[in-house]
């Protein structure tokens, strides 16, 4: 077996390591300045993550990281290490079977200069643009200089699909794939991961792409803030990708620094949302709902349906599995949730009934969304479900249906971000017309 070096890591077990360098020995928690408890891993800045009791045995009060019981125990006992990062250029050659689009060369062309003046980049960049592709210039310019890069998203489900691009277009390299279960294989130099794997690297990286940023809980914005850069060296460059940055993402770039790419690879325009009148009552058959439905099958459109509340999402199945053949529902808690979405993939379901779990990364042709109660969704939603039509070549448009019983702010926002989108990529040339 080959031997791997931890480089630019927090290391709990000595024997880990070869000829690292430890640059720092100390607790795993600590008290800092202001007298707080601090995890030197997650850094969590949240008092209820600290437990403190007494321990028997050595005669003394222990605190630990909650949060990191899983990631590895964190506490004012164990001494943890951190080791010098190091860096090692590579070839970093890479294969496409396209060639990029214009505005996939011009983002390129952007990550590239961001990567070389050591600036943090916001890629706003619609839903179908091809962002992976986006990526692939800045990791080859990064990695022949021996910058360390990491590409994170916060789903695991991204990650294992986002790797598998990478593996395979820069088939020569030797990249890390990080997340639950599966462990470092290579140095750490290239690595795809999910963020929480980022805890465990400390001064470390070059570059890092944030992917799906927007797809972060609420509640991590300021912990996920932290973690990057704990995981970054100070001259680092951050290259944020998303489709529907909030205004406070936004705002913390300077305008220069965030790219619009308005256009789908394939130079067809988004498709516009429409809105229809519905008042939906999950436990009664709704004529005019069982009517679109069965409109949708005999087109031949594959249909996802979404819903606010799994509840309601199972009650309405209960009642239209009646009349719609294969009818199938998903949620994010289900357990064949995999299985299913393979099933939905092969065809083998007209309509789909579903939570906001396929509202991000599910696509496939000659797909529409109809989505219920849309008064109650976020723009950012909103948006990101429309996204999921007309993604294919082959099948470049399709209906956005948003129900409704009274149009939101989020719903015109929504339809407004896209037209402009759509405007943009005229303007620019992106699009056909
Ligand atoms: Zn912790």
């Amino acid at each position: 077996m080959i031997e791997i070096k931890h480089y630019g890591k927090l290391i709990r077990h000595k024997e880990d390591l070869s000829d690292e360098t430890i640059r720092t020995v100390q607790k795993g928690v600590i008290k800092n300045k202001q007298g707080r408890w601090q995890c030197i891993q997650c850094e969590s800045p949240e008092r209820a993550d600290y437990y403190t009791y007494y321990s028997e045995p050595l005669h003394s009060e222990i605190t630990y990281c909650r949060h990191c019981l899983q990631l590895g125990r964190m506490d004012t006992h164990n001494d943890i290490y951190i080791t010098d990062s190091r860096r090692e250029t590579s070839k970093a050659d890479y294969h496409l079977d396209f060639q990029l689009s214009e505005q996939q060369t011009y983002a390129s062309e952007n990550v590239i200069r961001a990567i070389q003046t050591h600036e943090k980049l916001l890629l706003y960049a619609v839903t179908g643009a091809g962002k992976t592709e986006m990526m692939f210039a800045g990791i080859q310019y990064a990695r022949q200089q021996g910058y360390n890069v990491a590409v994170i998203s916060p789903r695991v489900d991204v990650v294992v699909e986002i790797s598998a691009r990478i593996a395979e277009a820069f088939s020569a390299e030797n990249i890390d794939v990080l997340y639950q279960g599966q462990s470092q294989q290579y140095n750490g130099h290239f690595v795809v991961a999910t963020v929480h794997q980022l805890y465990r690297f400390k001064h470390h990286f070059d570059v890092i792409f944030i992917d799906e940023v927007d797809a972060f809980p609420l509640s991590m914005d300021p912990l996920l803030m932290k973690t990057i850069n704990s995981a970054s060296v100070s001259t680092a460059s951050h290259i944020y990708m998303t489709a529907t940055p909030s205004r406070k993402l936004r705002s913390q770039f300077k305008p220069a620094n965030i790219i619009t790419l308005p256009a789908r690879y394939h130079r067809r325009s988004l498709p516009v949302p429409t809105y229809r009148y519905l008042k939906f009552k999950p436990t009664k058959l709704q004529h005019q709902l069982l009517r679109l439905f069965q409109q949708q099958i005999n087109i031949q459109r594959y249909t996802l349906v979404f819903f606010n509340h799994i509840e309601a999402m199972k009650a309405a199945f209960e009642i239209y599995a009646e009349h719609i053949p294969n009818l199938i529902y998903v949620h994010s808690e289900d357990a064949l949730r995999f299985d299913k979405v393979t099933a939905l993939r092969e065809g083998r379901h007209p309509i789909v009934f579903t939570t906001t779990i396929l509202e991000r990364g599910f696509t496939m042709p000659h797909l529409d969304v109809i989505v219920l109660e849309s008064q109650t969704y976020s723009t950012a939603a909103l948006v990101q479900i429309a996204g999921r039509v007309g993604r294919k070549m082959q099948d470049t448009s399709g209906l956005v249906l948003y129900l409704h019983n009274g149009v939101s702010i989020s719903m015109l926002c929504a339809k407004a971000q896209i037209k402009q989108m759509n405007t943009i990529g005229l303007q620019k040339g992106w699009l056909d017309a």
